[in-house]
């Protein structure tokens, strides 16, 4: 996979004889006379036309991606939630319905639960882990099941063997959204998924600074999706892509040591006394270690902790930290912690953050590609406040 990251989806010999993969920066590409339009538009030559109906250096982005997910084709976006609306909006119309996991990305549920609804699309959220009730769920119209695997914050991971045999019982699709494992821990597409999605800024771009989606699977079910995203027009710059690019090189070496320090991260926490729990799903204690470690090939970068103490002590912990920023998201190389409560959950009341399992002494940790240690002495430093 290593290799792979570094040069699939381009050609050996590039432009100019550049090493590195060029950035097509430009809104149109021309034709040399009325014999070359014609070639293109009679004889359906494979070539490019306008900026928002693809672009050199975004094909050779979903090219790789689609390479290192063993996907038949891919589609890159703007986000990973332009990836997800698009691809969802493609697949459904009036007078259907679908199947989401209550574990989902709070957007992802917002746009399936109040969006959708304005379209006449009905959504059911059932909860994460019960398959009998995702079963029951699944009626005539309902066209996919749409789950995370692993979830945020809780690291819950999807049996993609169970669901693979409800969605042939009921022929419906099956849409993952892979985000946080990344193709270099699992791929589902290989467990019988019919669609991948991810956010190519976690990950995948690994270095904090683009935002990029994408959804991998078989030609049949992307061309339909590419033709949406030409209508609906959130298309990623090429400048964007070549960083996206440049950050899939060094992804397996990343993810590698995000997978090795995360898990060494997870077993000091676990033995730490200010430490009520911890969630990792290779932890031995998480309560889907056996499908997570069936599954996939790491634990990924994520460790999720409740300490001990109030929203007190937890303000003390976070205040404490030198090395770990404080800030959402995850995947790139410097670690990131994030108290829900008080980042993505500000808005609600404590009743239903708690209802949701985000409690006042939950901490989400984006493990970075720094020397581990010293993010465990950043982590005592803060636990010593507790
Ligand atoms: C971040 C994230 C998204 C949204 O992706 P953006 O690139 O921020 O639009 C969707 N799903 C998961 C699991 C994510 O972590």
């Amino acid at each position: 996979m290593a290799t792979r990251a570094v040069h699939a989806g381009e050609p050996r010999q590039k432009f100019a004889d550049s090493l590195t993969t060029p950035i097509i920066q430009t809104s149109t590409f021309t034709f040399k006379n009325s014999k070359d339009i014609e070639d293109y538009t009679r004889k359906g030559k494979d070539r490019y036309e306008y900026g928002r109906y693809g672009n050199p250096t975004a094909r050779i982005a979903e090219r790789r991606l689609a390479d290192l997910e063993v996907a038949e084709d891919c589609v890159v976006f703007s986000s990973g939630m332009n990836a997800i609306t698009t691809t969802i909006l493609s697949l459904v119309q009036a007078g259907d319905h679908i199947v989401i996991t209550d574990d989902s990305y709070k957007k992802t549920l917002e746009f399936c639960r109040s969006y959708l609804k304005q379209f006449a699309i009905e959504c059911t959220i059932v909860p994460f882990g019960d398959y009998q009730a995702l079963e029951r769920a699944i009626r005539k119209n309902t066209k996919f099941i749409f789950s995370e695997s692993p979830t945020n914050p809780y690291l819950n991971i999807f049996d993609l063997v169970k669901i693979k045999q409800i969605a042939d019982r009921h022929k419906v699709l099956t849409l993952i959204d892979s985000t946080f494992a990344t193709p270099y821990n699992q791929r589902p597409l290989e467990w019988g998924m019919d669609l991948v999605l991810h956010s190519c800024t976690k990950y995948l771009a690994g270095h904090n600074d683009i935002l990029a989606g994408a959804v991998l699977g078989r030609s049949e079910l992307i061309e339909p999706i590419r033709n949406l995203h030409k209508s609906m027009g959130g298309m990623i710059d090429p400048h964007c892509c070549y960083l996206l690019l440049r950050g899939l090189k060094t992804f397996p070496l990343r993810i590698a040591r995000q997978n090795e320090s995360a898990l060494k991260i997870a077993r000091y926490l676990e033995g730490h006394p200010k430490i009520k729990r911890v969630y990792y799903p290779f932890l031995e204690s998480h309560p889907h270690y056996s499908v997570a470690t069936a599954q996939m090939t790491g634990g990924g970068g994520v460790v999720t902790f409740v300490t001990k103490g109030n929203l007190q002590s937890a303000k003390r912990f976070l205040d404490a930290l030198r090395l770990c920023y404080i800030g959402p998201s995850l995947g790139g190389v410097e670690t990131l912690i994030t108290h829900p409560g008080l980042i993505s959950y500000y808005d609600y009341s404590r009743k239903e953050r708690y209802a949701l399992g985000i409690t006042d002494t939950l901490f989400r940790l984006a493990v970075g590609i720094e020397d581990v240690e010293d993010i465990i002495a950043d982590l005592e430093r803060g636990l010593a406040r507790i």
